[in-house]
């Protein structure tokens, strides 16, 4: 592709709207008689004499428009889907198939106990292989999402602090953090305290030590951290945090790089969330349902939400009579199908099998940092976990950014990685490539992203003007989320 010229107009053409489609007196289907003799089929008040500018198509032109529409969905399933943060890894599709049987999908949210004995097993279970992989003593099932999590789990160590004297005014976040760990820390009620990780990339315990007073609820780290390096000292720092009767809150939401292999409860951690549908085989994007389960210490157990699934003479059975409580975090399990299918993922992988997929993530991120590192600049030299982190420092100095480089990989048929994030780093491309991928993939994609560093290089302009093979160009990205036209109006003669 690189004998693309700037000048080349090589896009796709866009496929027309179906308002722009169509002839009038088209129709998918006719009435045996538009108007019989015992009266109109339609009630004529159900009838709109006209709708300026309906599309008039036949069934075959509108099966066509909408399969070519669906054809510009990018997908795991028809691509490489290199979003840092996310792992758009690839799901089983038995998953799918278990979560959908009718057992598991008819369920009404308000049956009793009673007829829902397997949903509450599994979920009992759940929790515990939960509890095992991460290092936990106990789990709730119940946030919705990451950042519901990190709620719950605020709420949690606000709650144990303010019974033993004081829910303390402080959280302590690295400035490698998702943007949901401030967040969060601040719909708890808490004051958020940054903190700068070192010039390799972690955070350091006298960092920590410096801003760590008796008026610190909590600190929240993320391992591995958002550049995809494994916080080293965590156990010192957790030292540092506990001396001073503070709590250690995990942002475990990257889990595929430690599943199998290291136990986050090992390492000094209170209470941690765990991302389903990041590491445990839901399919997301688009703000589809997740699940965020949440892991505590024996210590924390009475202040977990409620309803809590508990074993009693062999039956399952819910219950809300737990005076410490934070109380409910949402009102059903809406995601309950997120949950089956994080079940049969961990059944079907079995202990092995969750370890090799970590080592496979560790494996293929580690893998392309060194065939991109000759190419890219790194934004630290340590060796990577599940992701590793680039800058544009390199291809800035022929006039190419990051957005550029994103946007040319679109003309070579990959999804871009994530950009301008963690923000400590200028220029981010963040790449996750994730453990389902084969080496052949991932030399194409190593292959796509050195030439386009060669294209910086040689053809700057060629490179800043893409892309040049996609149905639209560069978007304002910002107004269409701002002032979203989501209506067609008939152009005005
Ligand atoms: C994705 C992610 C979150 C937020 O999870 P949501 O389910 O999107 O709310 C939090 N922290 C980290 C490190 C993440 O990668």
């Amino acid at each position: 592709m690189s004998e693309h010229s700037p000048g080349t107009d090589l896009r796709r053409s866009a496929p027309p709207l179906i308002f722009e489609s169509g002839s009038p007196g088209r129709s998918g289907f006719f009435w045996p008689e538009e108007k019989g003799e015992g009266g109109e089929k339609i009630p004529s008040e159900l009838l709109r004499d006209d709708i300026p500018g309906f599309p008039e198509l036949g069934e075959l032109e509108v099966l066509r428009h909408f399969t070519r529409l669906s054809h510009l969905n990018y997908a795991i399933e028809s691509q490489f889907y290199p979003l840092g943060s996310c792992t758009m890894k690839y799901n089983p599709k038995v998953n799918e198939v278990v979560a959908r049987l009718p057992g598991f999908s008819s369920l009404h949210p308000l049956a009793p106990p009673e007829l829902i004995q397997g949903a509450l097993e599994l979920l009992y279970e759940l929790e515990e292989m939960l509890a095992e992989i991460s290092g936990m003593a106990h789990v709730t099932l119940q946030p919705a999402a990451g950042a519901q999590g990190e709620l719950t789990g605020l709420m949690v160590i606000r709650a144990c602090l303010r019974e033993r004297s004081n829910p303390r005014r402080k959280i302590i976040v690295p400035d490698t953090a998702h943007g949901t760990n401030p967040a969060s820390s601040t719909l708890c009620g808490y004051e958020v305290v940054q903190i700068s990780s070192s010039n390799r990339g972690m955070v350091e315990a006298a960092k920590v030590a410096e801003v760590m007073d008796e008026e610190v609820a909590a600190l929240m780290l993320t391992n591995p951290n958002t550049l995809g390096i494994f916080e080293k000292n965590i156990q010192e720092i957790a030292e540092v945090v506990h001396k001073k009767g503070g709590l250690v809150y995990l942002d475990g939401a990257n889990l595929n790089a430690l599943m199998g292999i290291a136990k986050p409860g090992d390492m000094g951690v209170d209470v941690l969330h765990i991302n389903l549908h990041k590491t445990f085989s839901t399919p997301h994007g688009g703000g589809g349902p997740g699940a965020g389960p949440v892991g505590v210490k024996s210590f924390l157990r009475d202040f977990l939400p409620v309803p809590r699934i508990l074993k009693k003479d062999g039956s399952f059975v819910l219950r809300e009579d737990f005076a410490k409580s934070v109380g409910r975090v949402r009102s059903f399990f809406g995601n309950f199908g997120i949950l089956v299918r994080a079940y049969a993922y961990i059944i079907s992988l079995g202990s092995d099998g969750l370890e090799e997929a970590s080592r496979m993530a560790l494996l293929n991120a580690n893998y392309l940092r060194k065939k991109l590192e000759g190419a890219y600049q790194l934004a630290y030299p340590e060796p990577c976990m599940h992701e590793c982190v680039f800058t544009d420092r390199l291809q800035q100095r022929h006039g190419v950014a990051t957005l550029d480089i994103a946007k040319r990989l679109l003309d070579y048929g990959f999804h871009p990685p994530t950009i301008y994030f963690p923000l400590v780093v200028s220029g981010a491309l963040m790449i996750e490539p994730t453990e389902t991928e084969n080496r052949e993939i991932l030399d194409a994609f190593a292959d796509a992203m050195n030439s386009i560093a060669r294209e910086a290089k040689e053809h700057p302009d060629l490179v800043k003007g893409a892309p040049y093979t996609t149905p639209v160009g560069r978007l304002d990205e910002a107004r269409a989320a701002r002032k979203p036209v989501l209506r067609w109006e008939p152009a005005k003669e």
